[in-house]
């Protein structure tokens, strides 16, 4: 790639997040967490922003080194303390109508080798104050969006065996083309490809499937869905009914497994990476939604730990259909990031489900959308089982089976 080549990719990276993703007003202001690695990329998104009318950019820049040697040098008993601040206005720039943007390019291994006590405490009390801009997002209070651009850091560890240049240059050439930004024009195709996401979303909520049905070699599954149960996917709305794209890419549509009515056999087709452990080859058979056996090539260890995590982590909170021949999955690259990983492939995962796949959901207290059959965990794991042999049946209320997906792709037009 020449570099005039790259900057002008990377200008349409900008321009496919302020429009496509963000869908920013004009007058409207931009807030954007984002790691120093990614400067290049958010100044031009802040120069696409302004010339599509925003008042304001301002940029809260992070610095992902910084944690490490705090783990290494700060006070053991001091990783409980946060600013407070820094979220909260965040926060507060949202509810007062600020779009929002985390640019979050990020070392997979960067608590690797570190006090794993340490590290526990550290993550539980930045997920704590987080949540004052979780919440924001939950409910879609203005658009917001999550791109992942690569750094140094993140390369290296992907492609160990190159140099940090040539890493880098590869990670991006992945990621330009997850983020079809060789198409001639990447806006007009996310456009067609959201609708027609949304389309996909829509029938597959109008068919109110009672079940799933996977078969695929080392796949025999029944995933039951309760009632109420809405498929998510594409674009969402804010609360001021701007469409927008909270992922980019995104390929998946996703919907609410019951939690007690997973029957049968699943096996895992691409390596599990939980904070930098990997977990592969894997086997899971559920009983009335719980994993009652599980075995591993690799990694078993991990892999009992995350089911032993709570109560409901060896419960399903999430069953999401992608098509086989999506880039990502062609790829056949492990991102080590989920916001890649996850669009390349058929995936579930263990734990927490969202309260919007279900209807009225949002309001329900923890204990009504248990009742309605949703998970709650501290967890929410995301692993592919998808494959070019799988076949996806729904079936409906008087027991028939309809097929979904035939050979990993799409058996239904929209
Ligand atoms: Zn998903
Ligand atoms: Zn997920």
């Amino acid at each position: 790639m020449t570099s005039s080549n790259f900057d002008l990719k990377l200008k349409k990276y900008a321009d496919l997040v302020v429009k496509v993703g963000l869908n920013i007003q004009p007058g409207q202001r931009l807030v954007v967490l984002a790691g120093l690695d990614t400067a290049p990329l958010v100044r031009l998104i802040a120069a696409s922003a302004y010339q599509l009318g925003s008042r304001f950019v301002s940029v809260v820049w992070v610095d992902e080194p910084i944690h490490k040697i705090r783990y290494q040098n700060a006070p053991r008993d001091s990783f409980d303390e946060f600013s407070g601040w820094l979220f909260e206005g965040i926060s507060d720039s949202m509810q007062e109508g600020d779009a929002y943007l985390q640019v979050w390019g990020r070392d997979p291994e960067l608590s690797k080798g570190e006090d794993p006590d340490i590290v526990a405490i550290h993550r539980k009390t930045r997920a704590k104050h987080y949540k004052a801009i979780g919440d924001q997002q939950g409910i879609n209070a203005v658009q917001w969006t999550v791109i992942c651009p690569p750094t140094p850091d993140w390369a290296t560890k992907i492609f160990p065996d190159i140099s940090e240049d040539a890493a880098l240059s590869r990670l991006w050439e992945a990621v330009f083309k997850a983020c079809r930004l060789n198409d001639p024009d990447p806006i007009v195709f996310w456009e067609g490809y959201l609708a027609n996401l949304a389309k996909r979303r829509e029938y597959l909520t109008s068919k109110k499937y009672t079940a799933l049905k996977f078969k695929a070699s080392g796949t025999d599954l029944w995933v039951g869905l309760p009632k109420g149960h809405l498929w998510a996917g594409g674009k969402g709305k804010s609360s001021q009914d701007i469409p927008f794209a909270p992922n980019l890419p995104t390929e998946e549509v996703f919907t609410l497994p019951h939690k007690d009515q997973t029957e049968g056999t699943v096996t895992a087709t691409k390596p599990l990476n939980y904070y930098g452990s990997l977990v592969e080859n894997f086997k899971l058979t559920f009983s009335e939604g719980k994993v009652v056996d599980f075995s591993a090539e690799k990694g078993e260890d991990v892999l009992k730990n995350i089911l032993a995590m709570d109560e409901n982590a060896s419960f399903l909170g999430e069953v999401a259909l992608i098509p086989h021949k999506s880039p990502i999955s062609q790829s056949g690259l492990i991102f080590m990031n989920t916001l890649y990983d996850e669009n390349a492939s058929n995936h579930l995962a263990l734990g927490s489900a969202y309260q919007f796949t279900l209807k009225g959901g949002e309001t329900m207290s923890v204990d009504e959308f248990a009742q309605a059959g949703g998970n709650d965990s501290l967890i929410h794991i995301d692993f592919m089982f998808g494959s070019g042999d799988m076949d996806v049946d729904g079936v409906t209320a008087d027991g028939k089976a309809e097929p979904v997906m035939r050979a990993g792709e799409w058996a239904f037009d929209v």
